[in-house]
């Protein structure tokens, strides 16, 4: 029978000791964060790794200052002994799922600040105020500590990916940034460890977010995108949706757009709130 020998890190000491070993081998470091509860989007990320990187190496960790909301933080759900066997049945090679002290020692100058200029202004960074700050502090902290060859991240956060790429530029990484398309359930609703929290009848009603991106995207060379928003915001308004936005963004600069041939790549993404859970989804258009 095989046998998977998936190692388990909670200290950086006996992390790096493992992974100074493989780079002295020659071989690459696929690097797939997460904070857990995971899901086959998540899965998605490691199998990537597995497919393009020598060794995947995926970590968990809840960070706390990427939360703006106590509520969110206390809710997020936490599954980390089914993590491990999911991360096993992927032939994952490791995993490291520090402690907050190891993440942050106490004793230790953990303050990191980074210009995002208009990056983090809008839609998620303009509703989640210090969410991408606690983002760029967790990531810096991880790419000091690994040194990926390559990071792995999802598209279903679209904005935290540009948010990324402008931190391994400015930081001048040697990382790569490889963007995974989003997994999605059947019903088009895209998977996220919050989507738990929605009672059955929630769930029901969740995939009218995804609906309206793919019918905004169906619309993006026949209407004009003021149009597009309109409508779109006109399908999200039912009693149980309170949205908190709906944008159509350049997809490199993330400002909103009121012409397609204004931009080279363009995206609508949106954050709606569908009883106590935040959801968030998009859709690339060009
Ligand atoms: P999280 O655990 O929510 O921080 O997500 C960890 C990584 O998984 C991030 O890069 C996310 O963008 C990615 N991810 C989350 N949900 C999905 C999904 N449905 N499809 C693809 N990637 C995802």
């Amino acid at each position: 029978m095989y046998m998977n020998f998936m190692k388990q890190y909670k200290t950086i000491y006996h992390l790096q000791n493992y992974l100074n070993k493989q780079k002295s081998l020659g071989k690459s470091i696929g690097f797939v964060p997460t904070m857990g509860a995971l899901h086959d989007g998540h899965l998605t990320l490691i199998r990537e790794s597995n497919k393009h990187s020598d060794i995947t190496l995926c970590s968990i960790f809840v960070n706390p200052t990427q939360f703006n909301n106590t509520e969110d933080l206390d809710k997020y759900p936490r599954t980390v002994e089914k993590d491990l066997e999911m991360l096993k049945g992927e032939n994952c090679d490791a995993v490291f799922f520090p402690s907050v002290n190891v993440m942050y020692p106490p004793e230790q100058d953990n303050s990191f600040h980074i210009d995002f200029g208009q990056l983090d202004k809008v839609m998620e960074g303009a509703h989640r105020p210090g969410h991408f700050a606690g983002v760029a502090q967790v990531l810096k902290r991880f790419l000091d500590i690994i040194n990926p060859s390559t990071m792995y991240m999802g598209q279903k956060d679209y904005q935290q990916v540009a948010i990324v790429k402008e931190l391994l530029k400015q930081i001048q990484s040697p990382t790569q940034l490889a963007m995974v398309t989003t997994v999605r359930e059947k019903d088009g609703l895209a998977m996220s460890s919050r989507n738990v929290r929605l009672t059955a009848k929630e769930r029901k009603i969740a995939p009218l977010i995804s609906k309206t991106l793919f019918d905004a995207q169906s619309k993006i060379n026949t209407h004009s995108i003021v149009n597009i928003k309109k409508e779109a915001l006109k399908q999200l308004d039912i009693p149980e949706f309170t949205v908190e936005y709906f944008e159509i963004a350049d997809g490199d600069s993330l400002q909103a757009i009121n012409d397609i041939n204004q931009c080279s790549s363009a995206v609508a993404c949106t954050a709606v709130h569908l009883g106590k859970v935040r959801l968030i989804d998009n859709v690339i258009l060009k």
